[in-house]
């Protein structure tokens, strides 16, 4: 399926700024009705270019369509109130107003699998498709139904799965599940997260991925790692289980971050997407930065493994930040390929 050191993203990229307020999240749409439909195609066919420009081997819609990366897929969903708002901490870092669960949930329609089917068509490559994972999920909701994390999660699983099957036969090659929430409530993880996120996967045969990560570069992330010391070993609580899991790869932060790399070690035998991209800040990493950190994780991951990628998603940054850095992974990717032939 790829060459050596296939290049991807974590998955959303900026858009353009006559679609949505750029370096801001929840950012609110510019256009309505059929205007934002076409809008939202033509930015992710132009998001789509920018990968192909930059020579990234798996490609992503860049999360063109979706405001954010969890209440996107959530506003689809039936038992979710959007109306009644209440506020809650996040990922236990920061306050938001998010919608209540008032009743059952359930998917009554297809989330994103027009969009993907879109982007099928309008390339070859190997596709990844990003959907939230349960537990973060649940943490950007207030649940006044089930009143139970583990519960709610289980239900969303099941959602998940049924979006997770069809993506994969709209032709998805990849199907990724974003959990940062992994990063923060390590007895859950260990409870019922991993558990959850197996059930999400059940019956898939394309390969699926679970990305963790410390957060878009944001306020509330950065102060919340200034909090973490020298080293951040949150990684180390999931990976036993994720080892010991059914998903086919992780994607992780790894560039500029304190990381200890040799916690790779302990999901040695997976697929690894490394960070090797920092997006918390608008510096342009140069190819050999890039590939210092692929040299440093090619010492615990097997190079037949190894997918460089980006620490987390783009969506924040000015656009031609992101084009640089996407740039930047490619070049750095080679380098290190050339190495290896
Ligand atoms: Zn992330």
């Amino acid at each position: 399926m790829h060459r050596l050191l296939p290049t991807s993203t974590a998955g959303s990229l900026p858009k353009p700024a006559w679609l949505a307020q750029p370096e801001t999240l929840w950012s609110p749409w510019k256009l309505q009705d059929e205007h934002l439909a076409e809008g939202k195609r033509d930015a992710l066919c132009l998001a789509l270019q920018a990968q192909q420009h930059a020579g990234i081997d798996i490609v992503s819609d860049g999360e063109q369509t979706r405001q954010h990366f969890v209440t996107t897929f959530i506003e689809h969903l039936s038992g979710v109130d959007f109306a009644k708002r209440q506020t809650v901490r996040i990922r236990d870092r920061y306050d938001a107003s998010v919608p209540t669960v008032v009743g059952a949930v359930a998917r009554k329609q297809p989330v994103f699998v027009e969009d993907a089917k879109f982007l099928r068509r309008l390339t070859a490559q190997p596709v990844k498709w990003a959907l939230p994972g349960p537990m973060t999920m649940i943490d950007t909701l207030y649940d006044s139904h089930y009143q139970s994390r583990e519960q709610l999660a289980w239900e969303f699983a099941g959602i998940l799965n049924q979006e997770a099957r069809e993506l994969e036969a709209a032709g998805v090659d990849i199907i990724q599940f974003d959990e940062p929430a992994f990063n923060v409530f390590f007895d859950e993880v260990n409870d019922w997260g991993v558990a959850a996120l197996e059930r999400a996967v059940e019956g898939l045969k394309c390969e699926t991925a679970v990305h963790i990560c410390y957060g878009y570069g944001i306020k509330a992330n950065t102060d919340w790692k200034k909090t973490l010391g020298d080293q951040w070993r949150q990684y180390e609580q999931a990976f036993p289980k994720l080892r010991e899991s059914s998903l086919d790869i992780i994607s992780l932060e790894c560039h500029n971050s304190h990381v200890p790399m040799e916690l790779l070690e302990l999901i040695r035998g997976k697929k690894v997407m490394v960070g090797a991209i920092d997006v918390a800040n608008h510096a342009i990493e140069t190819p050999e930065e890039v590939a210092n950190t692929l040299r440093k994780a090619l010492q615990f991951v097997d190079a037949d493994k190894l997918y460089p990628c980006t620490n987390c998603g783009m969506a924040p940054l000015p656009r031609q930040v992101a084009s640089g850095k996407l740039h930047a992974l490619s070049a750095g990717a080679a380098i290190v390929r050339s190495e290896l032939m």
